[in-house]
């Protein structure tokens, strides 16, 4: 590489976080990089035009499983961006029964990863790391640049290993913390979907999520944000405060060196420099 070539960091940006949908894009230099589509095309597109951004910026894009909150809308962007879209062969299955996705991605942009497999897209690296939930090989991404390495787990049906390790390696984590197991228990769910939230395979409560955290995350650890809230189960005080609890009592506060923070389900964050 040229010496002069700056070495530009790696942004993230969220445009939703949770059931109503998910979107998430990696910025370095010029180039971006979608993770999950589940928000609709045209707020999408409002969004990135907000943000300066364009469809033609965009040179990959990764998906972490086939549930409609993640990918509503990664067909018509593929389409009509013409990239290579990434994910588990599982995935691309799922995305391929999934009738609420108007729009599949095209045969030849089709790419099956394995779990542990790097990819390369805009100067970062991804891996994939399995993650449980109720759908065939979902997983999470490790991204990483020179400097900088980016944990994202959404929709965890239950802590495992393979996150502990994926966390344990993040200067950043994008995080589930789904529900407030009292306000789940109390709440007015069916006791079926409250079985499968709590199941492990469903999602991770704001406790588990802590302790998970706890367990796993560096101490030189610069972000958490925590996604996928429950509108209805949770609150971004409640999680904040129960994880940050967490935290605490393994001797880790929040500070000018260390931010908490929950994602907004349904508006996007500014840009965020990871560095
Ligand atoms: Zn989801
Ligand atoms: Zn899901």
């Amino acid at each position: 590489m040229d010496l002069f070539t700056p070495l530009y960091p790696i942004e993230f940006i969220s445009f939703g976080s949770g059931s109503s949908g998910n979107c998430y894009i990696l910025r370095r230099g010029r180039e971006c990089v979608l993770i999950d589509l589940g928000i609709g095309i045209r707020s999408f597109k409002r969004y990135l035009h907000q943000y300066g951004l364009k469809t033609a910026h965009f040179t990959a894009a990764f998906v972490t499983h086939d549930h409609t909150d993640h990918v509503k809308a990664i067909g018509k962007f593929a389409v009509e961006t013409g990239v290579p879209v990434y994910t588990t062969a599982g995935v691309h299955e799922g995305m391929q029964r999934n009738r609420f996705m108007a729009r599949k991605i095209p045969e030849g942009q089709v790419r099956k990863i394995s779990v542990g497999e790097t990819v390369e897209a805009a100067g970062m690296s991804f891996t994939a790391f399995p993650v449980p939930h109720d759908s065939k090989d979902c997983v999470g991404y490790l991204v990483r640049s020179e400097n900088v390495c980016l944990c994202i787990a959404t929709d965890i049906g239950t802590p495992t290993d393979e996150i502990r390790a994926a966390v344990s390696q993040a200067d950043y984590v994008v995080i589930e913390a789904n529900y407030d197991l009292p306000m789940l228990a109390t709440g007015r769910y069916p006791q079926f979907l409250k079985e499968r939230i709590r199941g492990g395979r469903g999602h991770l409560s704001n406790e588990e999520t802590g302790e998970l955290l706890a367990g796993s995350l560096r101490q030189d650890a610069k972000r958490v944000w925590l996604c996928h809230l429950s509108e209805e189960n949770n609150t971004p005080e409640l999680a904040l405060a129960t994880v940050s609890k967490a935290l605490e009592q393994n001797g880790r506060k929040t500070d000018e060196n260390f931010k908490l923070e929950a994602l907004p389900r349904t508006r996007p964050i500014d840009f965020c420099t990871l560095d």
